[in-house]
């Protein structure tokens, strides 16, 4: 018989070329290996061996019509087989198994009769036909070797039959076909793992991606939250716990320019404690401190709103912002602060220390023109001539 690939040979084999290259996962492709090279050779069962990193070959899946058996592959059963090994017990090459064989050497191995053959040991073959009745006669086992020679399994078709159904052994003609499907089935599995590994690989990466973001994310909130609490720090004078002239120039400018948008009156008080000196001559600078600590908490417990803020303006001086006030209120507010100031007595350093404070008193709604300076020069005003007029009292600014 001749070995000659005919042109319809050909266009099968592309056909079937381009067929499992299509295939999605490694077990459909190789399910779809067996099953085309099975229907090219006409056989009535067949085998697919993958090589396992450790020096043997595993059943990837068993095909036999006769005994209506189909294992492995994309939707069947796992196949139950003993792995077969590449080296003896004593660690020599495995040749006497033809699986084995035709991996070490790469080659196709046939056999036209099994049970007439002494050139394999087929006594695994014989238990399992006895066991089944089955008669494994003709073999034919070719590597899968990709286009480096790499082999990565092993394709074995076993009974090729006639047209009329009877067991006959493969045909030179078929062989050649086997071998070239073998060939390309390689390169596909080759490619299908490659491509796997690269999903792997790239599913690793955008998982690394995922975490580092998530740290980096992580990072920045806890940056952003430190931030805000050294922002907050930064706002607090550190003698009297209030905010700081810094905060204040911060927060006067944005409320008078709310207030020039919208239009509404923006009221201040500028506190000075009255003959404070007298106090740090008298008691000592660290009590004059803690004196001030106390003046400062007193006057913020005495605010009302929220949006009313009371920083530290310098020295023993302090000054209230409350947007919306009008100068009523702003005028009530400022009473009802000196009379508690004047009213308490304060512990500071062991020392019953009793303050009173002049305050300084003035309302706008600001215009386009005004600027923010002439409200506290206006307040600076009113805080004079409340010490002018014998300290402890409330000087409204423009009123008598
Ligand atoms: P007046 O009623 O005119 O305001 O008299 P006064 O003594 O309060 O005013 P003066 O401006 O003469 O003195 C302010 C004093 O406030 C002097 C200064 O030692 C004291 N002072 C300013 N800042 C601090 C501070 O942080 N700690 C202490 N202990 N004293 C301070
Ligand atoms: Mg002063
Ligand atoms: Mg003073």
């Amino acid at each position: 018989m001749s070995s000659v690939i005919t042109s319809a040979d050909f266009q099968r084999l592309i056909e079937i070329g381009l067929a499992i290259s299509a295939e999605k996962d490694i077990d459909s492709l190789l399910e779809r290996i067996l099953k085309e090279a099975k229907a090219v050779a006409n056989a009535d069962a067949g085998t697919l061996y993958l090589k396992n990193s450790d020096e043997s070959l595993s059943f990837a899946i068993v095909l036999n019509d006769t005994l209506n058996i189909f294992q492995g592959g994309a939707n069947g059963d796992p196949v139950a087989l003993p792995d077969v090994p590449l080296l003896t017990e004593s660690g020599e090459q495995n040749m006497t198994n033809i699986v084995s064989r035709a991996t070490i050497l790469g080659e196709t191995l046939v056999v036209d009769d099994a049970y007439a053959s002494d050139d394999f040991d087929f006594s695994g073959t014989r238990r399992s036909d006895e066991m089944t009745g089955y008669h494994s006669t003709s073999f034919l086992t070719i590597p899968l070797k990709t286009l480096s020679g790499k082999v990565m399994g092993v394709l074995q078709l076993l009974n090729a039959r006639s047209q009329e159904g009877e067991v006959i052994p493969f045909s030179d003609q078929v062989r050649p076909l086997i071998e070239a499907l073998s060939s390309q089935a390689s390169v596909a599995m080759e490619n299908r793992y490659l491509l796997d590994e690269q999903e792997l690989l790239k599913k690793q990466l955008e998982d690394e991606v995922d975490i580092r973001t998530l740290e980096l994310k992580k990072t920045l909130d806890e940056l952003s939250r430190a931030h805000t609490v050294l922002k907050e720090i930064t706002t607090i004078d550190p003698v009297t716990g209030i905010r700081n002239r810094q905060y204040f120039d911060e927060v006067f400018d944005q409320e008078w320019k709310r207030a020039q948008r919208q239009q509404y009156s923006l009221s201040m008080l500028l506190v000075d404690i009255d003959h404070f000196k007298k106090v740090n001559d008298t008691h000592g600078h660290l009590a004059g401190d803690e004196c001030l600590a106390e003046v400062a908490g007193a006057i913020d417990m005495m605010l009302n709103r929220p949006s009313d803020v009371v920083a530290r303006y310098g020295g023993e001086e302090f000054v209230v912002i409350m947007p919306y006030a009008s100068s009523e209120n702003a005028h009530h507010l400022a009473e009802h602060i000196r009379e508690g100031v004047a009213r308490r007595v304060f512990n500071a350093d062991g020392n019953n220390i009793g303050v009173t404070i002049s305050i300084g008193v003035c309302t706008v709604v600001p215009d386009e023109h005004g600027r923010p300076r002439d409200l506290i020069s206006q307040a600076d005003d009113a805080l004079y001539r409340a010490k002018a007029k014998g300290r402890n009292r409330v000087c409204v600014y423009g009123s008598e």
